[in-house]
């Protein structure tokens, strides 16, 4: 089947949206935004600050939750990268079960995604993105942008 690259741009737009609210969510800052790379073989990229570090766990909520939001395969390209640091930060207790790790991942992300406000952000930011020229936000512009999203809402 053909690629089509504006459905592939805006399904990135919900992969790193969906990764920032999630980082957002767990309390990190982000720094920035883009989904404007494709020479490197990655889609995009959400910058955070360095401190408050995330819990494994939830480091690996926020990798699986790209994908899940923009209904990407998690097996395939698009989500390499992601799927290598869920394995990555897999406990020793899961080691040889990583299809039990993922699951159990995939489930959190999902409660995520299933809360309206938290999809409603992922939507605003994804569009966001899609309408700057650069394709870019800065980390204050995309906090705003989720605080606004999230408080629109009257439906939770
Ligand atoms: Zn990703």
């Amino acid at each position: 089947m053909l690629r089509d690259p504006v459905r592939d741009l805006a399904d990135t737009a919900d992969h790193e949206a969906a990764h920032a609210v999630a980082f957002v969510h767990y309390g990190a800052r982000i720094l920035a935004i883009d989904i404007a790379r494709p020479e490197q073989g990655v889609g995009g990229h959400v910058k955070c600050a360095p401190e408050p570090r995330l819990s494994d766990l939830q480091q690996c909520v926020v990798s699986r939750i790209g994908g899940l939001a923009a209904g990407q395969d998690w097996l395939g390209v698009e989500c390499a990268t992601d799927r290598e640091k869920v394995w990555l930060l897999c406990p020793a207790r899961f080691s040889l079960k990583e299809d039990v790790w993922t699951a159990i991942i995939t489930l959190r992300a999902q409660a995520l995604l299933d809360q309206p406000d938290f999809r409603r952000a992922v939507k605003a930011l994804g569009r966001a993105l899609l309408d700057r020229p650069h394709k870019a936000l800065e980390g204050p512009v995309a906090h705003e942008i989720i605080a606004a999203a999230i408080s629109a809402g009257f439906d939770w």
